[in-house]
């Protein structure tokens, strides 16, 4: 529930629960710090108690769990990845394993939960609450920005401020050695962070796996960049983009155009790392406070997003299966501006 300026109101009474759990899970994201601070001192303030299940779902099902007070999420909001850690649980996606952890919730008196992670964190909530009496609320926490139902998930601004700091700095070695880099970013399935990431970096060519046409692109500025001469450029890939990445298509340019001088940098694990931006600990804690406000409210099963800049509460099994589409006229924009 939320009053008009869309605050929630944390003080008004509903459901009665005693306890909650939050944990984090799928890949790490900066500002997932800022929504355990949130989640438990939004619960604590309505008088709940908070539990901190460690190592994602692999900890719920081993019982790895800690009690939150309001001193212990204090000084994390700036701290990049999970104080409580996170894991990918094979055993979670059996029925046995879900049993195990249900029997920890159970036993530990949890109520409900808070999942902080990505869409395949979602699925493994919405599976269990079909399977157990237990309510989860998700907050979206990966860099890909890929939730169908919100414009933004936690770390994806702090990631994208990442690639554009080192992507300059790329830049300063392309033009001056005459060089042209691929550039491969993180993203398997979605581009957003490599589109906005090159539109941010003004990038020769954006190649992203929603838009194989871009490749037709890279062929133009390679034939062009030969025939005038020019020969620095960056071009940004999305890892998804091709199997093998950017390191198989540097061998067929370098097959192609044997002239040219191509690297390769991928940026790997630098992009999940560091302290959130100011808005991705905002937007970390207006979710925060909104997933306790979801529980409160009896809601099951919802992720908490953001639409427009207003709060919303988008049911997991659309959340999930649906995808949060690419805005093809930034690809435009990029081509326009790219000449
Ligand atoms: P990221 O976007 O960073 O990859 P994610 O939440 O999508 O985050 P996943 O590794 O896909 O990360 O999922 C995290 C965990 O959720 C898995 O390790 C697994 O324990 C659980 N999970 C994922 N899919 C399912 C499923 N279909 N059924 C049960 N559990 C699942």
């Amino acid at each position: 529930m939320t009053d008009k300026n869309n605050v929630p109101n944390v003080s008004q009474k509903r459901v009665k629960l005693r306890r909650i759990g939050v944990f984090t899970s799928g890949g790490d994201a900066p500002g997932m710090n800022a929504a355990i601070r949130a989640v438990t001192r939004a619960a604590i303030a309505n008088k709940l108690k908070v539990v901190g299940i460690r190592r994602g779902y692999q900890g719920m099902i081993e019982g790895d769990f800690i009690p939150l007070k309001s001193a212990d999420v204090s000084g994390i909001i700036q701290l990049g990845g999970t104080i409580l850690k996170t894991a990918r649980s094979a055993e979670f996606r059996t029925p046995e394993g879900r049993e195990k952890a249900w029997l920890q919730l159970q036993k530990a008196d949890i109520d409900a939960v808070v999942v902080i992670g990505g869409d395949g964190s979602f699925t493994g909530a919405l599976t269990m609450s079909q399977e157990y009496n237990i309510s989860f609320v998700g907050i979206p926490g990966t860099i890909d920005n890929d939730m169908y139902g919100t414009d933004y998930t936690i770390g994806y601004e702090t990631a994208l401020n990442t690639v554009v700091c080192a992507v300059d700095k790329i830049r300063d070695t392309a033009v001056s050695h005459g060089r042209i880099f691929l550039v491969e970013v993180m993203g398997r399935e979605a581009g957003l962070l490599a589109l906005n990431s090159g539109i941010a970096c003004g990038a020769e060519v954006i190649l992203i796996p929603e838009s194989k046409e871009q490749h037709d692109e890279l062929k133009r500025f390679l034939d062009k960049g030969y025939k005038n001469k020019e020969r620095s450029g960056i071009v940004i890939v999305a890892e998804g983009d091709e199997p093998g990445g950017a390191l198989k298509i540097a061998e067929a340019v370098g097959r192609d155009h044997p002239d040219l001088d191509v690297r390769v940098s991928i940026l790997g694990h630098i992009q999940r790392g560091g302290s959130p931006t100011a808005n991705d600990r905002i937007n970390a804690t207006r979710m925060g406070i909104a997933a306790v406000d979801a529980l409160l409210d009896d809601q099951k099963s919802v992720m908490i997003g953001l639409d427009n800049g207003k709060i919303v509460q988008v049911p997991f099994n659309k959340a999930v299966k649906l995808n949060h589409s690419i805005d093809t006229g930034l690809l435009d924009i990029q081509k326009m501006l790219s000449m």
